[in-house]
């Protein structure tokens, strides 16, 4: 344990979960890193069948595995499909930081979430408030599959000595996000509903809520900028929460992006959807000890996200 600084040049690397956003913005960040980067197709490999997943292991031997494979949504998804979100982010966790384990991976790192933390969590959020109170309902049973993953990467570093760490990132978006209307998180959504709407002279967006939650969002490039430097540089139990340290309420965040997006009409709330918890800001303390800060404000990659949407989109 604590091999710092850890060498990723030469080393086979497997990105679980490359198709998704966070995924795909480690693979592009592992580029000039010089490692033989692993992904595997889900039509390949179903990261929930544990054989399958074994089988791959023993085969391709990954010396280095970040896992960013999960079922993922925002609040629409997270409260709907209950069921999915607790059984196909507990298997792919377990299936994975086994196999990584049984196979002698000799780092690996996975990527939990803000929604770990209780719902009324001091803020900012310090990473020893995992825990120590009540889930907010609305994601708990993805919560709960990402704190079982946690807990299972803190007793075999602790039981086997495997160099395996947790990092938490806050709200992403960036470049392949997803855009589903009434499953997507709360950028992509209305990246995509402010942009409908100036193309057809709408003059009314209904945003989520009371407009009143504050979140905070990290550009996805940011997010995988810091992984690669934390998997260089960090080997401890302790969870590393990886965000920017400023926070936005919802209506505030709702004008940016009408005026990224260049949508001019009037923005409505509609107090009928869930706000979800009233503030989720995570304390960056000890990321910025260990020598790293986000560097994308966000109005620029608010306008890279919208590049990338009609790049993909439209
Ligand atoms: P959360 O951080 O887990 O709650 O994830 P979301 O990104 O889904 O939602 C963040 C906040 O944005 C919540 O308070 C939502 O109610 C609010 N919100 C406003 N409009 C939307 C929308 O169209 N979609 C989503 N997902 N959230 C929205």
């Amino acid at each position: 344990m604590a091999r710092n600084p850890f060498e990723l040049k030469g080393k086979t690397v497997f990105v679980a979960g490359h198709t998704g956003m966070v995924g795909g913005a480690l693979t592009r960040r592992l580029q000039p890193e010089d490692v033989e980067l692993l992904t595997v197709k889900r039509s390949e490999v179903d990261l929930r069948d544990q054989s399958a997943v074994n089988r791959w292991f023993a085969e391709k031997r990954p010396q280095v595995v970040y896992l960013a494979a999960a079922k993922v949504g925002g609040i629409g998804a997270n409260n709907r499909l209950r069921g999915e979100f607790i059984y196909d982010n507990l298997i792919i966790a377990t299936n994975i930081i086994h196999a990584a384990h049984v196979n002698g991976a000799e780092k690996l790192m996975f990527l939990g979430s803000s929604c770990i933390y209780p719902k009324l969590a001091p803020q900012p959020i310090r990473e020893d408030a995992l825990l120590t109170g009540e889930l907010e309902p609305t994601n708990e049973p993805y919560a709960i599959a990402k704190i079982a993953g946690i807990k299972m990467v803190e007793a075999y570093r602790s039981q086997y000595g495997s160099d395996f760490i947790n990092v938490m990132p806050t709200n992403l978006y960036g470049a392949g996000d997803n855009y589903h209307p009434e499953y997507s998180h709360v950028v992509a959504a209305l990246i995509r509903r402010f942009h409908e709407a100036k193309v057809a002279g709408a003059s009314e967006v209904v945003v989520w809520g009371t407009g009143t939650p504050r979140r905070e969002f990290l550009y996805v490039d940011d997010l995988a900028d810091a992984c690669i430097h934390l998997m260089k540089n960090y080997s401890s139990h302790e969870l590393v929460n990886i965000g920017t340290g400023e926070d936005i309420t919802i209506a505030d965040f709702a004008r940016v992006v009408a005026a990224v997006v260049g949508y001019t009409g009037k923005i409505s709330f509609d107090r009928s959807k869930p706000d979800g918890t009233p503030r989720k800001l995570m304390d960056v303390d000890r990321l910025a000890k260990l020598g790293w800060r986000a560097c994308t404000k966000l109005e620029g990659g608010i306008l890279l996200a919208y590049q990338a949407f009609l790049r993909e989109h439209v």
